[in-house]
């Protein structure tokens, strides 16, 4: 059965072109409206989406943390002044891009992660602290001496992208749908300068666990020569520049049964930093202490809020220099980010020591994550405003 109700176009022009190829790959079908008495989605004011209950086929049990390439993408470009303008759905594929782009030849570029859940009854999506994903773009770009999409712009193209690929959000408890916010120079510019041109990209996938561990505890290793950010440096922000030198350090300690590397500091190579792409919390007794971010660390949403949960339950939450050999007698450790959630570590290896850490089901990590994962999958009710449902 289709079912369309064709509506005006005149905000969303080419909307139609990336769901009408929708329809006719795989049958289903969505429709769009600009009416703000859809009765459907009454907390949507622009648009809406029908069949609620339609869903892609493929085994929802076996989604792991990759790309999985969903029906649309949103694409916006700036002009010379900087101003993004014309964002537009199109079906999900391969970008052209200038040989000397800016972000091909000096990498010029910044990306995002952000989860929509399925909540369980009837379907509803929810997605989480996504203004918090529209300000560290801004703050980002800034530092990157890009030009940035406003907040509107950027919550917008994400409502969108999600909407349009909805039936791509996992089934409740299976899943999320992994949103990619990308901004990059695309402009040609050959000698050392800022891109002419700035191109705004969101993609989607379904995703698992992040880790193959699933929700296992995972193992770090210190990385002891490599240092992923430094005073001064991009490591407080999320620019595409500050993961390539990691991986093999990454690589290295996966090939000894690791699962991600924990990065110190790059002045007195003493202080905990971060994993490659999850900040870290240690927890003794009723204390949890996480690195301050001070430039060097990203600074997490998902950090932001289990710092928040952890002070509401009464721990004792402080932001602060931790040294190394606070793993010799810390309780537990937990990663966390929009990826990972929260994983609880059970060792860590440092200097041909071996830490390790308290896991299961008695665990503040635990507690945690049943806290925030509940709220962010709608279980609960959201006193935060944390979450937005489309
Ligand atoms: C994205 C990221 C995090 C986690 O941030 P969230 O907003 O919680 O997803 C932590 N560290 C690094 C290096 C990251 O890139």
């Amino acid at each position: 059965m289709l079912v369309r109700r064709v509506v005006s176009t005149t905000s969303f022009p080419k909307l139609f072109g990336c769901s009408y190829s929708s329809f006719s790959k795989i049958g289903s079908f969505a429709s769009y409206t600009s009416s703000p008495a859809s009765s459907l989605s009454p907390k949507h004011e622009e648009y809406s989406y029908r069949n609620e209950n339609e869903l892609a086929e493929i085994n929802w049990d076996e989604l792991r943390f990759g790309l999985v390439p969903t029906d649309c993408m949103y694409v916006m470009k700036s002009s010379q002044d900087g101003e993004f303008t014309h964002g537009e759905l199109r079906n999900f594929d391969n970008i052209k891009l200038n040989p000397s782009s800016g972000v091909l030849n000096y990498g010029q570029g910044l990306y995002e992660g952000l989860k929509a859940s399925r909540k369980r009854e009837e379907g509803g999506l929810l997605l989480f602290r996504v203004e918090e994903n529209a300000m560290r773009m801004k703050m980002g770009a800034d530092r990157m001496f890009m030009p940035s999409p406003s907040l509107d712009q950027f919550i917008h193209a994400v409502k969108l992208t999600v909407l349009a690929n909805k039936r791509w959000v996992p089934p409740h408890g299976k899943g999320s749908l992994y949103v990619r916010p990308l901004l990059i120079g695309s402009g040609p510019i050959l000698g050392l300068a800022p891109s002419p041109e700035y191109m705004f990209l969101v993609y989607a996938s379904p995703v698992g666990n992040y880790f193959k561990e699933g929700l296992a505890p995972i193992n770090l290793l210190v990385a002891d020569k490599t240092h992923r950010a430094m005073p001064g440096g991009t490591g407080g922000v999320k620019t595409i520049c500050n993961y390539a030198p990691v991986l093999k350090a990454q690589m290295q300690a996966k090939s000894k049964g690791f699962s991600d590397v924990l990065f110190l500091d790059a002045v007195n190579n003493k202080y905990l930093e971060e994993a490659s792409s999850c900040n870290i919390f240690i927890v003794k007794g009723n204390v949890i202490s996480t690195p301050a971010t001070n430039g060097t660390i990203l600074p997490g949403i998902t950090r932001k809020s289990i710092i928040e949960i952890a002070s509401d339950l009464g721990y004792q939450v402080e932001e602060r220099l931790v040294p190394v050999e606070e793993l010799s007698d810390a309780d537990e450790v937990f990663c966390t980010g929009t990826a990972v959630v929260v994983a609880p570590v059970a060792s860590i290896s440092y200097n041909d020591k071996r830490y390790t850490f308290k896991t299961g089901k008695e665990t503040v990590s635990k507690r945690l994550y049943n806290t925030l994962t509940a709220i962010q999958m709608g279980l609960v009710q959201d006193n935060k405003g944390w979450t937005l449902e489309i």
